[in-house]
């Protein structure tokens, strides 16, 4: 094993003059093995790919709508608020670590992002009348609210051994069409695709759901992340002279 630690590239949340990230994240990283830290929210190409040489992996993490202008639409009217600076950013660097061959777990608006990032669409707005299970829950992100069926053949369900989870659910948007080369490995019961993984990198996993709020209780959620750390570690190895 490589005595050199795992960095784990997290990105945070733009709010307004601030970018902020949850503390559980960063939590879930360490229990897992990895060394967290915390990447700026950068524009400029030439700073992305000098991050990106020195993760080992990246966490994509939760917060506001992605801009529908990065999958070719105008906003619905029930669009939330966006920071196009903050989609910028993270689809430059998904691009980069993928085309590195790093691993990537996205989750939330970041498996939205991921997915955005590879070609595909979203949903801006559930409709009820279609989506009849509630994804925006009102108890607290460490309580599991609804299943998800895991597809066989994924990584995910290689790693819950087990066809059914259930999960936290705190969206109101969805992945519409899936990015070429990514498949759908977890769906709601009423049809909300819930995880995409894709088909030809190691690991580029997203979760519709936020498995860092239930990773120091749940055990399926602390295997996700490892491994998420261990593919980063093994990559590295592999990658190494
Ligand atoms: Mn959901």
């Amino acid at each position: 094993m490589s005595a050199k630690p795992t960095l784990i590239g997290i990105t945070p949340s733009w709010e307004d003059k601030r970018w902020v990230l949850n503390r559980t994240y960063v939590s879930a990283v360490r229990q897992a093995g990895g060394l967290p830290v915390i990447l700026p929210v950068s524009t400029d190409p030439d700073e992305a790919e000098r991050l990106v040489v020195e993760i080992d992996g990246l966490l994509l993490t939760g917060g506001s709508d992605v801009d529908p202008y990065f999958y070719g639409e105008e906003p619905d009217p029930r669009l939330d608020m966006c920071w196009p600076e903050r989609d910028r950013s993270e689809i430059e660097l998904t691009r980069r670590v993928v085309a590195a061959g790093k691993p990537l777990l996205a989750i939330c608006r970041g498996h939205q992002l991921l997915n955005v990032a590879a070609g595909g669409t979203l949903h801006q707005e559930l409709e009820p009348a279609v989506n009849r299970i509630q994804h925006r829950q009102k108890t607290v992100a460490s309580c599991v609210t609804h299943s998800v069926q895991l597809f066989e053949g994924s990584i995910l369900r290689q790693i819950a051994q087990t066809d059914r989870l259930r999960v936290n659910s705190l969206h109101h948007q969805a992945v519409k069409a899936v990015a070429e080369g990514f498949r759908v490995s977890a769906m709601a019961p009423d049809g909300v695709i819930e995880a995409i993984e894709s088909e030809r990198h190691c690991f580029a996993v997203g979760v519709q759901w936020h498995p860092e709020e239930t990773a120091d209780h749940d055990d399926c959620s602390k295997q996700l992340f490892r491994a998420f750390v261990l593919a980063c570690r093994q990559e590295k190895e592999e990658a190494a002279p």
